[in-house]
């Protein structure tokens, strides 16, 4: 059986006056929840990021970065 409460307060921190917003942003629950997907996101776009410069990086060996004027 589901919690279903009569009042208007968060299920998960109890904050009353539960709305959307509150679900998606300000409730405590949602804020853990986000600062963890977007610790997982900064992760995985690192990730992608790190392997996708390994991919794109050419060899530049001698071209245009000896120093002139020696
Ligand atoms: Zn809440």
């Amino acid at each position: 059986m589901r919690h279903i409460t009569n009042d208007n307060s968060c299920a998960r921190c109890s904050h009353v006056g539960e709305s959307r917003i509150h679900a998606l942003c300000d409730c405590t629950f949602s804020k853990a929840m986000w600062a963890i997907t977007l610790r997982l996101v900064a992760v995985e776009s690192a990730k992608y990021r790190s392997k996708s410069h390994t991919q794109k990086s050419t060899p530049i060996v001698g071209k245009g970065l000896s120093k002139v004027g020696s």
